[in-house]
């Protein structure tokens, strides 16, 4: 719920976290960035875990935990082991409750690529502690993503090559039709959850590969007929 202030506020609200919408002059508004977990069962291995499909589980970043293209990724603090994550992301212009998964896409936007950079020692000990994983996931810039490419040119993607490159070599290669829960179970899970909202942004999940940046890295990834991203680490 959102109030209107009678008079102003008693400082100047945060700008609206936000992505460019390829092709275009606009920006499309960040509302909330859910994760998906273990989506890919190669990566649930590595993580050593059952891949077996179970129930699929969120987390959350905060909408200004984005950094937009043309951004280097600042390495954070209070951490010596930070991975890099590719995957898709969905972003949803449209929202609801209870949504069917035969409706699921109708809220989709359109799709872009980004990284679940993570704090992989901190939240190592938030999993063994039984802790949240915000210090592991929700830190400042811990959300490098491309422009949202629209729907409307590309389709609805369920295959086409995931790829991380880190200084040209390729530690990331799977495929979209890997992912355990598909895009429109997934929205429709989440939808029993919460209250999708436009401007909403799921980060997908992770194919196998994941592993530690360090500054001076360069890194390169896409998902084949969607988007690409490149960055420096910094
Ligand atoms: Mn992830």
């Amino acid at each position: 719920m959102t109030l209107s202030p009678a008079a102003g506020y008693v400082f100047d609200p945060p700008a609206v976290a936000a992505l460019p919408v390829a092709g275009t002059e606009n920006l499309f508004p960040v509302h909330r960035i859910y994760c998906v977990g273990r989506n890919y069962a190669d990566h649930a291995i590595e993580m050593g875990h059952d891949p077996s499909r179970e129930a699929p589980f969120f987390f959350q970043k905060n909408p200004d935990s984005i950094l937009p293209p043309g951004h280097d990724f600042p390495y954070p603090s209070a951490t010596r082991d930070v991975h890099h994550e590719m995957e898709l992301v969905v972003a949803l212009g449209g929202g609801g409750v209870d949504v069917p998964v035969d409706r699921a896409l109708d809220l989709v936007f359109g799709y872009g690529v980004g990284l679940d950079m993570t704090r992989r020692d901190l939240q190592g000990e938030a999993k063994k502690a039984g802790r949240p994983w915000e210090v592991g996931k929700a830190f400042e810039a811990s959300a490098p993503a491309s422009a949202i490419v629209p729907a409307s040119r590309i389709g609805h993607p369920a295959s086409g090559r995931i790829w991380l490159e880190v200084n040209g070599a390729v530690k990331q290669d799977g495929d979209l039709a890997q992912m355990i829960w598909k895009v429109p179970e997934m929205i429709a899970y989440l939808s029993g959850l919460f209250r999708l909202q436009p401007g909403d942004l799921i980060f997908s999940g992770t194919p196998a590969g994941v592993g530690p940046v360090v500054r001076g890295d360069r890194l390169r990834g896409g998902v084949d007929g969607v988007a690409e991203i490149a960055l420096g680490v910094v």
